[in-house]
């Protein structure tokens, strides 16, 4: 007995520092349908990000043909997230502080579902691994660049958490301690400080993921500020990924989110950073790929958590949601 795949779907949520977004996302990743908005660099917004979230949830819900069912529901939020009840215990750009997301977004939404939250890099490069670049990959690193950098490691087929599941902040290994950046964690050449959007929009008076895309494409069309910035990127890129490549022996590395973008033009440094400064035999495997989900690698990722309850227990799920799979 089998749930017929599209008659069963959860709602998935991405909360980005820029831009908000939800889906209806059947069995197998699918995205059915989506709702997004930007998201104001405003500070701490939970009210406002918890009012859009559950609109749009609802609107999808409601749109869902009638003999569909809502199995779970799963976020992706950027920043550090407790396991278990969905508590965005550091959220450092808009300054969330242990901000109780997923109970809020489960009562506003009202289906009587909890909402399962995770960091958006690990949820990243759980979704790679399971639909993206890294299927059948069992050890590999993903970091995800947005304002910052994050970054999720998964070895041995399991997503490194930690002792607290706040693990895997690879935006801040530091890797220009003597005259670095500052972070905005507070220390300074953090690896995110070093790479992240601040980086590379230094000289410009811009941000967001336009900004960085506009530099991307001067550096293409051969603009040399541009191509400058991205490779002075690309050389403290690959010192950070050197270092993780000795630690881990991934058999891939991807860049997602904005290092999606940026990569190409930072791969050289990259690439010589990791000839000069990695063991030659933990290089010998190791794939360097940009995200195969590319803007949607969270959301994706936020799917699979929302997917989890009923993977695992089929048929209590779907008795608690009223579903009679058919035969
Ligand atoms: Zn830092």
């Amino acid at each position: 007995m089998r749930p017929q795949s599209h008659r069963v779907y959860v709602l998935a949520f991405d909360v980005a520092v820029d831009r908000l977004v939800a889906a209806r996302v059947g069995l197998g990743g699918a995205i059915l349908d989506r709702r997004a908005v930007d998201r104001p660099r405003a500070g701490p917004d939970l009210e406002r990000v918890v009012d859009v979230l559950a609109r749009f949830g609802r609107q999808l819900h409601d749109a869902a043909p009638a003999d569909s069912v809502c199995a779970g529901v799963g976020a992706s939020y950027c920043g550090m997230i407790r396991p278990g009840d969905g508590m965005v215990r550091y959220g450092p750009h808009l300054g969330w502080v242990d901000q109780a997301f997923g109970a809020e977004l489960g009562r506003r939404l009202g289906l009587g579902l909890p909402v399962a939250v995770g960091n958006e890099a690990h949820l990243g490069a759980q979704a790679e691994q399971r639909r993206g670049a890294a299927v059948g990959f069992q050890n590999l690193i993903y970091l995800h660049g947005d304002v910052g950098v994050g970054g999720g490691i998964i070895v041995g087929g399991k997503l490194l958490g930690g002792d607290g599941g706040y693990g895997c902040e690879l935006g801040h290994m530091i890797v220009n301690p003597h005259g670095g950046r500052p972070c905005g964690c507070g220390s300074r050449g953090c690896l995110e400080a070093e790479v992240g959007e601040r980086a590379l929009l230094d000289a410009a008076d811009l941000i967001g993921r336009d900004a960085v895309r506009a530099v991307v494409d001067d550096a293409d069309r051969g603009d040399p500020a541009a191509r400058d910035a991205l490779r002075t990127i690309g050389d403290w890129l690959g010192i950070g990924v050197a270092n993780l490549i000795n630690l881990f022996n991934p058999g891939m590395v991807i860049f997602g989110g904005m290092l999606r973008d940026m990569y190409p033009g930072a791969a050289a440094q990259v690439r010589a950073r990791i000839a000069a400064n990695v063991l030659p035999v933990a290089r010998e495997q190791v794939r360097l790929r940009t995200s195969a989900l590319g803007d949607d690698a969270t959301l994706v990722g936020a799917a699979e958590l929302g997917f989890a309850p009923l993977l695992a227990d089929p048929l209590g799920v779907l008795t608690r949601t009223a579903l009679r799979p058919t035969a």
